[in-house]
């Protein structure tokens, strides 16, 4: 992307309704803006992020044996009614008239849908286990919504939904995608602990949220240090094998975590002094094991072994995909401006040509800006170098290739490290290595 064709709405005014660094960092940077309250239009620049947390997202469900399907973002109230959540819902659950009088909402999650695609299609415990899921924004009406993407009405959800034959299959399914979010958020550079939760209005047996830790967090957690050294490997854990699964949830599950409210001085005493550790956290995610309530409610049973009837156990898995996005920069910033790990960066490298019209400058640049192929940022913009440097500690692409014509005069690179602000002097190929790296 050139800079000088990009459409990039950076603000030097930051609006006095984002209270947190991650709100201000995204407008400033021309990440999204609001359209109504909690309703934001993704830039260019934020839908290159949201693209990739969602891939990653993707790629670990995938990995995990869930099937992605894509479900409407328009429900009918009727499919509701059947489970007794169209009443229960209430406020947060904005419902729409079509033109023929007809009920319908702006889904703010899939449970009864969901549940009513795959009874059209199960007959028998052959068609089970099966995990599936979707991308899809959702709309919850919330009563406050805040600090920007975090709490927003519309918002991109993964939502996963498992089906299996009996508590077993069922557990296992919930261990699989405790293990693909623990992996999921270790790629993105984020340190996530899996907290007991009380299931709340989705009700059931089973329930764990995915606390990321960020020092401006909204609750405080305990935590046992092991948290920072998991080992996920596909070798260490893969998804074929039960016990591996069952040896992953038992160590996860066996290290102390607990937000202030769930806090246990009893048993936090029995983590030892230099383990424990204590700090803010974000929800980002959240499973379920729910057992039948929704497969009886639907109507969903499928004929066992013995032709006799089974009703399927479910569970659901939530990430906040547009949520991350602002847990991320919670988490990873500093006062110039956002600092993207690697996995998720809009782009890996800003090119920042301190003199367009310089040949030499621009023929490096130029040179540069081709080998990184649609990976960079190419500030060929006519401003001050100062300018240049803020703009791109700002958006925190994780290099900075600084080209000058002193430097190029010599085909010398400064390359920075946006985290460490580490900068060393190198030639074009140097840089390439480096920044393709990592
Ligand atoms: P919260 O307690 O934050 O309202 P929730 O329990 O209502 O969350 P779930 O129904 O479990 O959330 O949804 C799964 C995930 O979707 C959450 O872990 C969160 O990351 C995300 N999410 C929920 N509500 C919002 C929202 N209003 N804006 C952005 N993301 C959200
Ligand atoms: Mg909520």
């Amino acid at each position: 992307m050139r800079l000088s064709r990009a459409f990039l709405p950076t603000l030097k005014e930051i609006p006095a309704e984002a209270a947190i660094a991650s709100h201000k960092l995204m407008l400033r940077a021309g990440m999204i803006r609001q359209t109504s309250a909690g309703i934001y239009a993704w830039l260019p620049l934020g839908l290159r992020v949201l693209k990739k947390v969602e891939q990653i997202v993707r790629e670990e469900q995938d990995a995990a044996g869930a099937q992605e399907i894509l479900m409407p973002t328009i429900q009918s109230a009727d499919l509701w009614r059947q489970s007794g959540r169209y009443d229960d819902y209430g406020k947060e659950m904005l419902r729409i008239r079509d033109r023929h009088d007809r009920e319908m909402l702006f889904g703010p999650t899939n449970e009864e849908m969901v549940t009513d695609i795959f009874k059209g299609y199960a007959k028998s415990y052959r068609d089970l286990p099966r995990n599936l899921y979707h991308i899809q924004w959702k709309f919850r009406d919330e009563v406050r919504p805040r600090f920007g993407v975090m709490r927003g009405r519309e918002f991109l959800m993964k939502d996963a939904y498992s089906f299996d034959m009996d508590v077993e299959g069922a557990t296992r399914s919930y261990r699989a995608m405790m293990l693909a979010y623990m992996r999921t958020f270790q790629r993105m550079g984020l340190r996530a602990v899996p907290m007991r939760a009380d299931t709340g209005p989705i009700g059931g047996n089973l329930s764990h949220e995915f606390i990321i830790l960020a020092p401006t967090g909204e609750s405080t957690v305990f935590y046992d240090a092991a948290f920072e050294e998991l080992k996920l490997s596909h070798a260490d854990y893969s998804y074929e094998k039960p016990e591996d699964l069952e040896n992953f949830f038992s160590q996860v599950t066996g290290l102390y975590a607990a937000t202030d409210e769930m806090h246990d001085e009893a048993a936090w005493t029995q983590v030892s002094a230099d383990r424990q550790r204590e700090g803010k956290g974000i929800e980002v995610g959240h499973i379920f094991f729910f057992g039948t309530k929704y497969s009886e409610k639907m109507g969903l049973t499928v004929a066992g072994p013995d032709g006799q009837p089974v009703v399927p156990q479910m569970g659901s898995y939530g990430i906040g995909v547009s949520r991350l996005l602002g847990a991320i920069i919670e988490a990873s910033h500093d006062e110039a401006g956002i600092i993207w790990p690697d996995a998720v960066a809009p782009f890996r490298c800003a090119i920042l040509n301190l003199k367009p019209g310089d040949l030499a400058t621009d023929a490096l640049s130029e040179k540069l800006y081709a080998a990184l192929g649609g990976d960079a940022v190419y500030d060929d913009r006519p401003d001050r170098a100062g300018v240049k440097f803020n703009d791109a500690d700002l958006a925190g692409y994780p290099w900075q290739a600084i080209i000058g014509p002193r430097g190029a005069a010599n085909e010398k690179i400064e390359l920075k490290r946006r985290a460490t602000g580490e900068r060393a002097e190198v030639s074009l190929e140097e840089a390439l290595h480096r920044i393709m790296a990592g």
